[in-house]
């Protein structure tokens, strides 16, 4: 396989760009080698700048949960185009969209749209201390929300990857209210509420996808709940990540909990640019332009990205994907976990719904300490020969796999494949 191409446009891409990429997770860091430049994608695949094609299990880490230029939103995304890119205010895009989503999460009575997840999270967390008047937030290592300052801490797959422990140019005084505590340990959580009676939210991942995924247990999730609420610690949930991609409703519905705040971001946006936070009415009263907690954005609810979004939910409410997405997940578990016994490779194999990860431990992976005992190098292995083989993964240990609807037996057939040939080449070294 070539990347002649790719190679040249990296060594350009580095004069005028960061690294030649726009996040660093794009950054082949871990795995070594350049990154791959992207000419176009279709349906499950994805072509390279040299012309090599892959089944993309990246999907711009999670967007694309319909596959590539799904037919249905093509079509609604050229038909707004021609009406205006942006005007500085109001379209009923933005009123359809909000119906979809507070319908979906029972928890939401009103949404804000914003044009990222870190952007929904930061505010997210302005309006848990505008409510409760109290500035601490406890978060879990392991899990990311994205790059605010108050919010780089312990942070998940990009900083793992890049080994920082947390980042240059925050100020000590940005993390001060940030309490971490351990994924799946509700201990952790409780020692924290009973030291300070000034936290005002607990924010996590319900599933998460940034240590790799890693479900929570009942007796954790469903302890989390029940603690927040006796407190009066209002609950975020991040879903940025699993919002309408471990079902419609999010891995809220699926693990049984309601969040009294709610992030989404990735999926809701179909690939453009569309974060969102939502809420009861009592909690969203406190968002300006009717309470004194200000948010703003020129671009929030673009039109573009809105029919982006109503075209992508639609259609994945009328596909209902997530039985098919738990069947291909199972099938590509028994590839992974078969190949490696064939091999003699150690591997633990966490999935949620279209989420899967591979971990090239033999432990049980229940938290990010846990996660962190993978080998790298194997995994940095397994990626180079997965795209020998035809399949896009994310370059990091840590970031999950992600499925579209778009897979079929022919993607699935490769898949096996290349997983076989490519835990051949790390159970040789
Ligand atoms: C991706 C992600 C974010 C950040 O979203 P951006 O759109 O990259 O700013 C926040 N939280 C979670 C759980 C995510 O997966």
């Amino acid at each position: 396989m070539e990347f002649k191409n790719s190679e040249i446009l990296y060594k350009k891409g580095c004069e005028n760009l960061v690294g030649a990429v726009n996040s660093p997770v794009r950054a082949f860091a871990s795995v070594g080698g350049n990154p791959l430049f992207i000419d176009k994608a279709k349906g499950a695949y994805i072509k390279d700048v040299d012309g090599n094609k892959y089944i993309d299990l990246v999907l711009s880490y999670g967007p694309m949960i319909l596959g590539h230029r799904n037919k249905k939103v093509e079509k609604a995304v050229t038909r707004a185009l021609k009406k205006g890119y942006s005007f500085g205010a109001s379209t009923n895009a933005e009123i359809k969209l909000a119906k979809i989503v507070c319908d979906a999460f029972p928890g939401m009575d009103k949404v804000r749209f914003v044009n990222s997840g870190t952007e929904a999270v930061l505010s997210a967390i302005r309006l848990a201390r505008a409510h409760t008047g109290f500035d601490k937030i406890v978060k879990f290592s392991g899990c990311y929300h994205g790059h605010m300052d108050a919010m780089l801490v312990a942070a998940g797959s990009g900083l793992a990857t890049l080994s920082l422990p947390g980042s240059k140019g925050v100020p000590s005084q940005a993390v001060e209210n940030t309490l971490i505590s351990e994924y799946n340990n509700l201990e952790s959580v409780k020692a924290h509420l009973d030291k300070y009676n000034d936290v005002a939210a607990v924010i996590l991942e319900p599933v998460t996808g940034n240590m790799g995924v890693v479900q929570p247990s009942d007796d954790f999730i469903k302890g989390l709940r029940k603690l927040t609420k006796e407190r009066g610690v209002l609950l975020i949930c991040d879903e940025v990540m699993t919002g309408f991609r471990s079902q419609f409703g999010g891995a809220q519905e699926l693990v049984g909990i309601q969040a009294d705040i709610t992030c989404l971001g990735k999926v809701i946006g179909g690939g453009f640019p569309v974060g969102a936070y939502g809420a009861s009415n009592k909690i969203m009263e406190n968002v300006a332009p009717l309470g004194g907690m200000y948010q703003a954005g020129t671009l929030s609810g673009n039109p573009i990205a809105m029919a982006a979004g109503i075209a992508t939910l639609t259609e994945l409410e009328k596909q209902n994907p997530y039985k098919k997405f738990d069947l291909v997940a199972e099938k590509i578990e028994e590839f992974l976990l078969s190949s490696a016994k064939k091999y003699g490779v150690d591997l633990t194999v966490n999935r949620f719904g279209s989420m899967i990860n591979p971990f090239f431990a033999s432990n049980e992976i229940k938290n990010f300490a846990d996660a962190q005992k993978s080998d790298t190098k194997k995994f940095a292995k397994f990626f180079w020969a997965m795209i020998e083989n035809g399949v896009f993964l994310p370059p990091s240990q840590f970031e999950a796999w992600f499925l579209s609807s778009s897979l079929t037996i022919r993607e699935l057939k490769k898949l096996e494949k290349a997983i076989d040939a490519s835990m051949q080449v790390v159970g040789s070294l």
